[in-house]
């Protein structure tokens, strides 16, 4: 959505330098930044578990969903670390934990509490992660649990003795993540999710989250991330110009189209796509030149409305909805 962070090294790079001092200005005065973090991420856990698991009958591919955002202390300072874990009232500085749970959701009514160590996974330790990047081990995590079947209980050992037992369902593909930065960005990557805290702080309510996330899971469901590399797009410098850009935007077009068909399914209010995408294409701040890899705000704002309308249209006749694209999006070419 915002194409400075499309690319996969500007992700890597953003995300190891503004977790161990987070850059975002918007915690209220007195509270830490890492309390404000943690409220986005429960945020984030509620809107992508309620997407990802009322949409699941309609995804070509399902993972497990357990309705949680994992934490490592890894992904702070040291000097900066017991701060951070305190907001999730987290003392175990080795382990990873859980950070964030959506309201009744398996691992909320197994009842695993925020701040809890995890010290292993199904009798096995917990994954480690490969390299230096902060995010490695959570990473692991997340891929270990996206590969295990739906609806099979997994034993998840907190602390020296404790042991819970969680039973995930199924749900659109996707894990979530919150980046403590403050530009008003989101980046989908077909595996996850990233929603910036500058995102969630421009966003009026849930509603408004919930259509910017519904965006980005849209292109993971339409495996956007891939279909792009399998045709050859440059995400480097090249993007904005000729095939390239055309395609991107192809991209873009889609997951307007299915966000809103994604929102719907939730439960959410549909026209809020259009309405959360009017604010942010006036914002203060935007870029003022158009990025050739979107459409304007314009077209997008009426695209979104020509959606909610067809979904509107489709429950007035009784008809049971049936979103775009899913099936057979166009090829990229
Ligand atoms: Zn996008």
């Amino acid at each position: 959505m915002v194409p400075m962070l499309s690319n996969a090294r500007s992700i890597v790079a953003i995300l190891s330098l503004s977790m161990v001092a987070p850059t975002f200005a918007a915690a209220p005065a007195g509270q830490s930044p890492y309390s404000a973090l943690a409220a986005t991420e429960a945020r984030v856990a509620a809107i992508g578990f309620r997407l990802t698991t009322a949409n699941a009958a309609w995804c070509p591919v399902t993972q497990p969903q357990f309705g949680w955002i994992w934490g490592d202390p890894r992904l702070y300072a040291l000097d900066r670390r017991a701060e951070a874990l305190a907001a999730y009232r987290a003392d175990d500085q080795n382990h990873a934990f859980i950070a964030a749970l959506a309201p009744d959701s398996p691992a909320a009514t197994a009842g695993v509490r925020i701040g809890a160590p995890v010290t292993a996974i199904a009798d096995a330790p917990v994954p480690n992660g490969q390299g230096s990047h902060p995010f490695a081990r959570i990473t692991a995590i997340e891929t270990s649990f996206a590969a295990r079947p739906v609806g099979t209980a997994i034993a998840l050992h907190i602390g020296a003795a404790r042991i819970f037992s969680v039973t995930p369902v199924a749900g659109c593909v996707s894990d979530f993540r919150v980046e403590a930065n403050d530009k008003p960005g989101a980046v989908a990557d077909g595996r996850m999710v990233l929603v910036n805290q500058g995102l969630a702080d421009f966003a009026a309510d849930d509603e408004d989250l919930a259509a910017a996330i519904a965006h980005e899971l849209a292109h993971n469901i339409l495996r956007h991330r891939a279909r792009l590399d399998a045709a050859g797009v440059d995400r480097g410098l090249g993007k904005q110009f000729g095939r390239n850009a055309r395609l991107f935007k192809q991209t873009e077009i889609e997951a307007d189209r299915l966000s809103v068909w994604l929102l719907a399914g939730a439960g959410y209010d549909p026209t809020s796509a259009a309405r959360f995408w009017d604010r942010f294409g006036q914002r203060k701040g935007r870029p003022l030149l158009q990025a050739s890899t979107h459409p304007s705000w314009r077209d997008r704002v009426a695209a979104l409305n020509a959606e909610a309308a067809a979904i509107a249209a489709a429950r007035a006749a009784g008809q049971s909805l049936h979103p775009p694209l899913i099936g057979a999006p166009p090829p990229l070419e």
